[in-house]
């Protein structure tokens, strides 16, 4: 599998099987949290990034074999998601394979476009982000490429809410000093009562992050943050396991232990003492690389070193 991992255990959708549309790092934003990594391709331009009838047989394969089924088929990314122009292709392709819903997670900058709307509209779930009102800190926190600003995103999101019957569930991620404020918090509870999100999810950056000045905040500063904005907003941030340097993510720890036997991403979480969620994107990567190989038994997902 080059474009699926999982499915894995997700604080939001439960049993998750990711899609990955897009390669590392493509991103019209480069936030300063990203858990990916730096933007390398910052960039609007909608194309087939990777085949989608690659994408689609892999989804065929999965479905077609004893795997398990998923509460949700998450179309996410090593980047943007509706930067790939099969987006559509593939939401109604899934659809034929699975009756789990689909879910889209995605900064939603290009929700300003009317065909990126009429796309993801065929997913039972979206998961867009809106972490500043306030220009200047929109461009502090997420640094877009140029001609995206709070305005385009808050206009596309609302565009979004108007002609979607789905689920929206839109995550803010506070940053200690920079979004946090009092002032801050109320111009987005503004704006949220016009855009009318069903649920609001909080997070801070609890995973490691691009540039040390994006701190998190503390969990009170997150639950005083839900309370004022509402009955709809909830917090998602994970804190079983903090931003602290026992988080190690290096390439070699998952290696050497996958070098000793095949292990699930649960395994290698309980192993590692990190989120399933957290390994299971590590490991999507290395098996890009070659560096680690997925096998199906009995249902599960086993990885494997693959020795040089
Ligand atoms: S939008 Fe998502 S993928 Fe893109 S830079 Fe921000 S956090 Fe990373």
């Amino acid at each position: 599998m080059n474009y699926l991992f999982g499915p894995v255990a997700s604080r939001r959708l439960g049993l998750s099987l990711g899609v990955d549309l897009i390669p590392p790092k493509t991103c019209p934003l480069d936030c300063i949290y990203c858990e990916v990594g730096r933007t390398t391709v910052k960039t609007l331009e909608r194309r087939e990034y990777i085949p989608a009838a690659a994408i689609i047989a892999e989804l065929r394969a999965y479905f077609a074999g004893a795997n398990p089924e998923p509460d949700y088929v998450t179309l996410a990314g090593s980047g943007e998601p509706t930067l790939h122009s099969g987006l559509g292709q593939i939401i109604a392709k899934l659809k034929e394979l699975t009756k789990a819903p689909i879910a889209v997670l995605t900064n939603g900058v290009l929700l300003i476009d009317p065909q990126v709307r009429r796309e993801i509209s065929q997913a039972d779930v979206i998961l867009p982000s809106l972490d500043a009102v306030t220009p200047e800190l929109f461009q502090k926190i997420n640094r877009p490429v140029a001609g995206v600003t709070a305005e385009t995103l808050i206009a596309g999101l609302k565009a979004l809410r108007q002609e979607y019957l789905g689920q929206i569930w839109l995550e803010i991620l506070l940053l200690q000093g920079l979004n946090d404020t009092p002032a801050e918090l109320a111009r987005l509870k503004a704006v949220l009562a016009d855009l009318r999100p069903d649920e609001i999810h909080l997070n801070t950056a609890v995973r490691p992050v691009v540039e040390n000045y994006a701190m998190a905040v503390s969990p009170e500063a997150l639950a005083t943050a839900a309370a004022f904005l509402g009955p709809n907003a909830r917090v998602i941030a994970s804190w079983t396991h903090p931003q602290q340097p026992h988080f190690d993510l290096s390439d070699a720890d998952f290696l050497a232990s996958l070098a000793r036997r095949p292990q699930t991403a649960a395994d290698l979480a309980a192993v590692l003492h990190l989120p399933e969620e957290e390994v299971a994107k590590r490991l999507h990567f290395l098996q890009q690389q070659g560096r680690v190989r997925a096998t199906h038994h009995e249902k599960q997902v086993f990885y494997q070193t693959v020795s040089a």
